[in-house]
């Protein structure tokens, strides 16, 4: 019996199936490689769904982690530590915020978003409490961030938070019959990640800051998939016209090293005073330290641009595959590279990836019908290539079957 039988036999009895692996069992990677235990090669688009943006093992990254665990990895949030007062300085510095809160991962740094928005109205006497979200967004599993977010199957059974309610992305009409004096915040991704890979249409985040500016709400922005480089700017927001009031961050900020973050503007920087939030682990210096190496890093490989450059060649190469099997492909999108190739209906993105990673390359799904590359930004053009001639290879395959 292989390696990987053995685990998977155990893990079939042993692991609480909330989730639905592919039958693969990773040991290792370099770069945008994994390994399974028994040392087959996949090549990695996907980095984690967008959390491994340093690619994987890098060098640099590995010894920032060994240093700062050889120092010091915890103290509470009843100190400072070094680490994490120049990575709050570090994020700052970058999106033109000014104060940093962090935590552990993106659903908890959008609970954040939600609670500094109602505590943000309550300490000043207002009765605000409404929130609104779009349909198809995706902000995370615990129960604030779970009502936030946009897909009903996800939040079946489970109730809701009351307050918030849902509209089309990308309408602002619909958006502006919801604004009035009861509305606290609208939250928003640059780009729908897990909702399709679906950019904002042009306009649309500046409106919704026109909104929340006239309404007197905050605008508050989920850049857990899109912030940190991914979209070939540091944030999503950058270039857009709506600096957010808040914005919350995770997967790539650490590089696969748990955290997250919410920054705020100065003006919100008493919205949570002492006792009201909180996280043990947050900002915690090992944390901090994996992050502000994953700053270094993008910053002297020149990564955020990279990833502008290598969006536009991925881009290129999945317009030609879209053009090329037009009864399977109906389009890509996208931004940087965090890019869909949308099938056909009738095609299920799901569907595809096990046939992909039969090939030897790793993507996911985003909503019913999109392949989502987000490959780690060390990503280059040779391995998109490789990628994506595999991609095509197998929707070849899949028009075939279909006929
Ligand atoms: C992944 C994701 C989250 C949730 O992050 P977790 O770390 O899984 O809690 C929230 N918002 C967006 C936009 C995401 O892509």
């Amino acid at each position: 019996m292989s390696k990987s039988a053995g685990l998977l036999a155990t893990a079939s009895r042993r692991l609480y199936p909330n989730y639905k692996p592919a039958p693969i069992v990773f040991s290792r990677g370099r770069g945008c490689e994994l390994f399974d235990v028994d040392g087959r090669r996949w090549l990695d688009l996907a980095a984690g769904v967008a959390v491994c943006s340093v690619g994987h093992a890098h060098p640099r990254h590995v010894k920032a982690i060994a240093d700062q665990a050889a120092k010091l990895t915890h103290v509470s949030n009843y100190f400072f530590n070094e680490e994490n007062i120049l990575l709050a300085a570090e994020l700052c510095a970058r999106s033109g915020m000014d104060r940093a809160m962090f935590c552990s991962s993106g659903a908890e740094a959008n609970e954040a978003l939600f609670k500094l928005a109602r505590r943000y109205a309550y300490a000043r006497g207002e009765t605000r409490t409404k929130i609104i979200a779009f349909h198809n967004a995706f902000h995370g599993r615990t129960m604030g961030a779970l009502s936030m977010t946009g897909t009903p199957k996800y939040r079946e059974g489970f109730g809701a938070v009351e307050g918030v309610v849902h509209v089309a992305y990308g309408d602002l009409e619909a958006v502006n019959a919801h604004m009035g004096r009861d509305v606290a915040a609208i939250i928003v991704e640059p780009v729908q990640g897990e909702g399709g890979v679906l950019p904002a249409p042009a306009g649309f985040l500046a409106g919704l800051r026109g909104a929340c500016d006239q309404h007197g709400a905050l605008l508050l922005l989920d850049e857990v998939q899109t912030g940190m480089g991914r979209l070939g700017r540091w944030f999503g927001f950058q270039d857009t016209g709506a600096k957010p009031d808040a914005v919350s961050l995770a997967k790539g900020l650490g590089g696969g090293f748990p955290i997250g973050a919410m920054l705020t503007t100065e003006a919100l920087a008493t919205a949570l005073p002492p006792g009201t939030h909180g996280s043990t682990y947050g900002g915690n210096p090992l944390a901090s330290a994996a992050a502000r190496s994953v700053l270094s890093i993008l910053d002297e490989e020149g990564l955020v641009s990279a990833a502008k450059a290598n969006g536009e060649r991925l881009s290129a190469m999945l317009g030609s595959v879209a053009k090329d099997l037009p009864t399977v492909c109906e389009s890509e999108r996208g931004e940087g590279l965090l890019r869909g190739l949308v099938l056909k209906p009738g095609f299920v993105a799901r569907d595809v990836l096990p046939k992909l990673a039969d090939a030897g390359v790793l993507l996911t799904a985003a909503g019913e019908r999109v392949l989502r590359f987000s490959p780690p930004l060390v990503v280059r053009e040779s391995e998109l290539a490789e990628g994506v001639a595999a991609v095509r290879k197998v929707l070849v395959e899949v028009a075939e079957n279909a006929k």
